[in-house]
This record gives C-alpha cells, structure tokens and sequence, in this order.
C-alpha cells in the first residue's frame, strides 16, 4: 500500500463547511448541482480524488467573501482579525506580519491609530492565498463527509438525476464511459480509493457487518460496491462507493441503494436524562 501522508486538516472550519452544506442539500437539493455542472460531470466518469462533493462544497467555500460578508456586517475589526488569524492558523498559513494592538489602542473605531493598517495586511494576504485556504477547507470538510454514507447516498440519489438528464452529453464528452444502454461504464478502483474505502468502513461489510479484516481467515473477499448503483445512473465518483462482503454484494440488486449508518462510536451513548 502507499504510504498515505499526514496533513494538516482544518477540521473547525471544514466541520462548519460541511455542516452548512449539508442543511443548503436539503433545503435546495438540486439547485446545487448546477454550477459545477461540468466539473462535476468529468469528476465522476471515473474516480477522481476530486469528487462531486468536492465541487458542492466549492459552491460554498469562499474565504473572500466570508471577510467581504463579514465587514459588511459585523463593524468590530478586532472581531473580524481574529476570524482571519484563527482560519489562517487552521490552514497552517504563518504569515510574517505584524499585529494589530487592539487591546492597548484608545481610537476606537481605529480610524487614526495603525490598527486598520495592519488589519489591511492581514486581509491582503488571506485574499492572495484565499484558493490555498479554500482548498483546505474544502479537504477537511470532505473527510468529515465521507463518513456520513446516509449523506452520501441522498446525494448520489440526487446526482444520478442529474446525471441521466446529461447523459447524452456525457456520452459525446466520453463515448468510452458510457454504455450503450446509456449508464456510466463500469471502471476499475484505483488502490487509493479501495484503501479509503476499507479504512472509512472499518473492514466491515457495511450490510450484514460481518468482518473482512482477512486478519486470520483470508477468504473472504472484499467488494467495492456501488452505494447508488450504475443501474440507476449511480456513477463513479469516489464518494459513492461502500465495502460490501461477496453474500450482501451478490444479493444486492442492481437497483438497490442500500448503505447503513451504523457506526463504531468512540464509546457507546449513555442515558443521561
Ligand atoms: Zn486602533
Ligand atoms: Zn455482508
């Protein structure tokens, strides 16, 4: 297996990104799909590590204009600096600034003092590196999501409708994806995609839960199944996949979109009330 690199994830930011997407999905559904349509589309022809959900949070994440919103909105520069130095320090972007001294400053609205001078800076270079921190934040909201496999299904669900009104399309766009009864092609799994897979599903097929580890008893074979399936324009992307033992994966039919959100909790919930 290759080695897989640690990173820095800003989990803060990207949980609130993914949170509010989450509730836009389902007040909005469908209209989210629209402005990435293309993007979208060459993201799941075949797995990509940039997948449709990485697009719909792109729909969402602009650091810009959050400091845009936010001056607009809020008048309290210390309130709006520390946003920017708190995402910043997220995204692990050390600028080699000065700071504003708010606390010892006496101009309050700091339209004499140096205060907004130095906000300036501060601003200047989150809006130059504003596509690195976006990016971040859209890759940490990601790894929060593709845990959720009830998200994952509703939005597949709602993508394969999207993906059968573009079908022909598609088609003309990658003839060698489509099958002639106009679904997208089966693919192969990149090893990095089976690995995320089996590790997000804890080597546990996700209907019957039965074990897959292989750890003493190495015939079991492990299935990469289509959480929404081909069948019913279910497509590629790297998000709509679920490790399946061979008896569930057998037994699933070709249109069924079965997933499960049993999980592992850190420990089990207790009855506090
Ligand atoms: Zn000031
Ligand atoms: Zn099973």
């Amino acid at each position: 297996m290759g080695k897989l690199k640690e990173e820095h994830l800003a989990l803060s930011s990207g949980i609130g990104l993914a949170g509010s997407s989450i509730d836009y999905f389902y007040e909005f559904g469908e209209n989210a799909f629209e402005i990435f349509t293309k993007e979208i589309i060459e993201a799941i022809v075949k797995p990509s590590k940039t997948t449709a959900v990485h697009w719909y949070l792109n729909f969402f994440q602009d650091i810009s204009s959050d400091i845009h919103n936010l001056k607009n909105n809020v008048d309290e520069l210390e309130f709006i600096f520390d946003f920017i130095v708190r995402t910043l320090n997220e995204v692990n972007l050390k600028p080699d600034l000065p700071l504003p001294n708010f606390d010892t400053c006496t101009d309050e609205w700091h339209e004499e003092c140096t205060c907004k001078d130095t906000f300036e800076q501060w601003e200047k270079y989150v809006i130059k590196n504003a596509a690195i921190v976006d990016n971040l934040i859209i890759h940490s909201a990601f790894q929060i999501i593709f845990l959720d496999k009830k998200f994952l299904h509703d939005f597949h669900l709602k993508l394969a409708d999207v993906t059968e009104c573009y079908i022909d399309d598609i088609q003309k766009q990658h003839p060698d994806f489509v099958t002639p009864k106009k679904r997208i092609k089966r693919t192969h799994f990149p090893k990095w995609l089976t690995n995320a897979v089996f590790y997000r599903d804890k080597a546990t097929c996700s209907i019957c839960r039965c074990d897959l580890s292989n750890l003493i008893r190495t015939q079991n074979t492990i299935h990469i199944d289509h959480i929404v399936p081909l069948a019913v324009f279910g497509s590629n992307d790297a998000s709509n996949f679920q490790l399946l033992c061979e008896s569930c994966n057998t037994s699933k039919g070709a249109r069924s979109t079965t997933t499960s959100s049993i999980n592992t909790p850190f420990w089990n919930l207790e009855s506090i009330f």
